[in-house]
């Protein structure tokens, strides 16, 4: 079949090497715990508080059971989980992919949490999940699932309660079905119950280019730190979807020369760098980024072990492994997946001076967007492209502050533990300020 990548919905596991005989955990539940207590050992607080943060509040699993086209029935596991509401609504995307499982939805909203109070964004973290490869199922059978999806999460979210958006394989389509699901059984309008819908239901400007944009600022405030400048810097780039394509022009418009990007189907690499929105015309075109003119082929383990000076991991969790992590030679990772690092690749990288720019900072323009368009969605008022990405540019800038503050201020290793401890730091006081009850 002409173009149509073989294997979309692969997932980037693979199984880890590390210590010989040994295999290393890549459970993304245990690594969030484990990034929490890497920087719980920075802060003054008591080791019952860092647990109770370490875990979700709930958790929904659920059986949604829709009609096939052919009339039969079929029944598909789905989760929610709500990890933290200490400084707001829990808020984060639904993701349709067959590798969904408890602890990938579990990890994913605790990344939620730290991400939104890192950017400092007046959220707490959840995230949904259902375990289906949608391209096994047509248009009219996606819709009935959702809003199967949509009726068992109608009790749990709500514009003040719990926000969706979308993630892996959602996109404004599944946000609108949503939004007129809940909207229809409240009877009621809450365009704020959900975000990442179409401009005319709702949406906010500048939301589909958030999350490359936020990546491509983090890179761009990280060179210049050190002492250093994103023109004219080689980037590879893994995963070229949302994240990843617009990351890849976006950072191209900055001065930077995109010489590798790959999907799931293959990549390719130019020595002498390509014209990323072209490769998007030619994806859309084709299904792939392979076999654009005057590249060669690289695999993806090529792709990502190539000699730039930054590389941009944007497909899914564990594309590096510690053992994948030896071969690393880009100077700099931009985290714009949720986390493509095991803990593993993030111990070798960090004892090899490889810097990374961790996820919930440099892909935080997504949800930041996200609360731009409950905003405009509260307030029944809506802002300009160009206020939005003024306003995404201040946020992103003043939480690398924040973060390098962090770093410098406590000596800390690296810029993940930095991160996490400014988040960390907010979540508590928030909890701390509340008290608990009952
Ligand atoms: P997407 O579905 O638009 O794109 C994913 C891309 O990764 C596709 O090009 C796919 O072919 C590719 N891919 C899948 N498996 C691969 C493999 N084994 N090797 C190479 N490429 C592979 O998804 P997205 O929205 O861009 O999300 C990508 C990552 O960014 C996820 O980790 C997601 O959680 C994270 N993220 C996305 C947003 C957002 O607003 N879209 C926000 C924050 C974080």
């Amino acid at each position: 079949m002409f173009g149509v990548e073989k294997s979309r919905f692969d997932t980037v596991n693979r199984p880890a090497a590390g210590i010989p005989g040994m295999s290393e955990a890549t459970n993304p539940f245990e690594s969030l715990q484990e990034q929490i207590d890497d920087a719980a050992a920075y802060l003054d607080a008591g080791v019952d508080v860092i647990e109770r943060i370490k875990r979700p509040e709930r958790v929904l699993e659920t059986n949604l059971t829709f009609e096939r086209d052919d009339g039969s029935l079929e029944t598909i596991r789905a989760y929610r989980s709500q990890f933290n509401g200490d400084r707001g609504p829990y808020k984060g995307g639904i993701r349709y992919h067959p590798g969904v499982t408890r602890d990938e939805v579990k990890a994913l909203s605790g990344w939620m949490v730290y991400k939104c109070a890192v950017v400092d964004i007046p959220y707490g973290g959840g995230k949904g999940g259902i375990a289906i490869d949608p391209a096994d199922y047509s248009e009219a059978e996606l819709e009935r699932l959702t809003r199967s999806f949509a009726t068992e999460l109608r009790p749990l979210i709500g514009e003040d309660r719990d926000i969706p958006a979308p993630d892996v394989n959602t996109g404004q389509r599944e946000m609108n079905w949503i939004k007129d699901t809940y909207e229809t059984l409240e009877r009621t309008t809450a365009p704020g119950v959900i975000t990442g819908k179409a401009i005319d239901s709702g949406g906010s400007a500048g939301r589909v280019e958030a999350t490359g944009r936020s990546t491509a600022l983090a890179a761009r405030e990280t060179f210049d730190w050190l002492g250093d400048s994103i023109e004219g810097k080689t980037v590879a780039v893994q995963g070229y979807g949302n994240a990843g394509s617009i990351a890849a022009y976006l950072l191209a418009d900055l001065g930077a020369e995109i010489v590798a990007v790959s999907d799931s189907a293959g990549g390719i690499y130019d020595p002498n760098g390509f014209d990323a929105r072209d490769v998007r015309r030619h994806k859309a075109e084709t299904g792939s980024v392979t076999g654009y003119e005057g590249t060669e082929p690289v695999t993806n383990d090529e792709l990502l072990t190539l000699d730039v000076d930054l590389l941009v991991p944007a497909a899914l969790e564990n594309a590096i492994d510690a053992d994948l992590a030896t071969e690393v030679s880009a100077d700099v990772i931009a985290e714009a997946a949720n986390g493509p690092l095991t803990p593993g690749a993030d111990a070798e990288l960090a004892g090899r001076d490889v810097l990374v720019i961790p996820d919930i900072f440099a892909n935080s323009g997504g949800v930041t967007v996200s609360y731009f368009e409950w905003v405009q969605n509260r307030q029944r008022f809506s802002w300009t492209e160009s206020r939005v990405n003024e306003e995404l540019e201040r946020v992103i800038t003043n939480a690398f502050g924040d973060i390098v503050d962090a770093y410098e201020t406590h000596d800390l290793p690296n810029l993940r533990t930095a991160a996490y401890v400014v988040a960390i730091g907010r979540v508590l006081d928030a909890y701390d300020q509340a008290g608990n009850w009952p």
